[in-house]
């Protein structure tokens, strides 16, 4: 019953348990691409297919065209997802009968859904050896830590909205006593290292339970990590075999979406405008003719929205709600946490439309605040017309999430509409459109 979209889903959320991996399968996913060293001078050719990568937790990617080229066709997504990070001196013992590590949150998770159910690790070792330092990716890819509930007979207020404090009720159990000392032998067991070689490292609990899809006619999926793996791999889809005309095509996926974007890799750095200028320069663009690309540039920020619940249609703004299955969700704020405005609403929405994609739109209720993204972040270093787009799913933040079935394949095909339509900036807030 499946689909080749959702197959194809599955299969990156499961190769993607934390953004190192995201990227990695992101790389894997471009074949045919050529991989570009920030720290070395570009060469590129007409046509040509390049990625880079930054912290090896975000990537851009992008196609020249043949011919040449008066603007950039963007779409962001982000490669992380809520979890816990293990600190460094991670053993924790209690009361000389259990080893737990110590972790602290990364970004705002639901902590309830991270209970009695296993847990795995991943991330990245740095090694040294006689050379220098390596990167390594690490998955224990197992079941290795729970974090078990109380029974309900000793913490009788767990079902009364009982406060979780991330010190104490979220540390993951590891071993038995017999374990102490384990974890980094264990660790590097699983990068084949040995533990005096590890010297540092980024490691994360992630939720290793694969996706499924349900519903009486199998119209839901859920899955760990769909906010924002399901953008970013729709994104990848849609980007990877297209040939752009006119412009430059760029396939952005950020890390650090989840705590601010404020990291050198992140939507709030420079890497978005370091690899628009060095294309620009690489291909013999002057200053004059980079802002005049700028300005009739365009791009998505592509985060997951909220669709209305079931239980709770109330938290739903009246007019603009949005559901599961009926199309890319077009994100509205008055205070522009989204980015989306009367022109760039308009342009998207006629992409659409010749694409035969449903687009449904969506806003917050107006007593609520809601979440931010990565449009408006990167908006302050790239300044192009930018819309804030997403799919409807519920639960976002939980370890497992749940979305539509159909959306996945509207997704890809309003993306890559939008990167093939033929759109050309004539004035400020004119705009040709065939
Ligand atoms: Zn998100």
């Amino acid at each position: 019953m499946y689909t080749e979209e959702i197959q194809g889903l599955f299969q990156f959320l499961k190769s993607s348990p934390t953004a190192f991996h995201a990227v990695d399968s992101a790389c894997r996913t471009l074949s045919g691409f050529t991989p570009l060293k920030e720290c070395e001078k570009w060469n590129l050719v007409p046509g040509g297919k390049y990625y880079v990568t930054r912290n090896r937790s975000s990537i851009i990617a992008f196609t020249l065209p043949e011919g040449d080229f008066d603007s950039f066709r963007m779409v962001a997504s982000h490669s992380d997802s809520p979890t816990f990070k293990i600190k460094e001196n991670a053993e924790i013992s209690v009361r000389d009968h259990y080893i737990q590590l110590d972790v602290e949150r990364y970004g705002g998770m639901i902590f309830s859904t991270w209970f009695d159910r296993p847990l795995s690790i991943a991330g990245r070792v740095i090694l040294r050896d006689a050379q220098g330092l390596h990167t390594r990716l690490v998955d224990l890819g197992r079941p290795a830590v729970m974090i078990p509930n109380v029974a309900i007979h000793m913490n009788r207020e767990v079902n009364s909205g009982y406060k979780y404090n991330a010190a104490v009720d979220m540390m993951p159990l590891w071993s038995d006593f017999a374990g102490k000392g384990s974890f980094r032998d264990k660790i590097a067991e699983a990068c084949g290292a040995k533990a005096e070689d590890v010297v540092g490292s980024d490691l994360f609990l992630y939720n290793p339970m694969e996706g499924c899809q349900w519903g009486v006619n199998g119209e839901f999926i859920s899955a760990p990590r769909l906010d924002d793996l399901e953008c970013a791999y729709s994104s990848l889809q849609a980007f990877r075999d297209l040939t752009p005309r006119g412009h430059v095509n760029l396939c952005c996926v950020f890390d650090n979406e989840e705590v601010g974007s404020g990291t050198k890799q992140g939507a709030d750095s420079t890497f978005l405008s370091d690899v628009l200028r060095r294309i620009a320069l690489a291909c013999g663009k002057d200053e004059a003719e980079t802002a005049a690309m700028l300005a009739g540039s365009f791009m998505l920020s592509a985060d997951n929205a909220h669709a209305t619940h079931p239980n709770h249609p109330e938290y739903a703004d009246s007019q603009n709600q949005v559901f599961m299955n009926e199309g890319i969700v077009i994100k509205f704020n008055a205070n522009q946490k989204y980015t989306t405005d009367g022109v760039s609403e308009a342009l998207f929405h006629a992409v659409c439309q010749k694409a035969g994609v449903p687009v449904q739109h969506f806003a917050n209720r107006s007593d609520l605040a809601g979440g931010s993204t990565l449009g408006n972040i990167s908006g302050s270093h790239v300044s192009v017309n930018t819309l804030d787009i997403g799919l409807a799913q519920l639960a976002m933040h939980s370890s497992y999430e749940t979305a539509g079935a159909k959306d996945v394949d509207y997704m890809i095909r309003g993306m890559r509409a939008f990167y093939e339509a033929d759109l050309t900036a004539v004035d400020d807030g004119e705009y040709r459109l065939n």
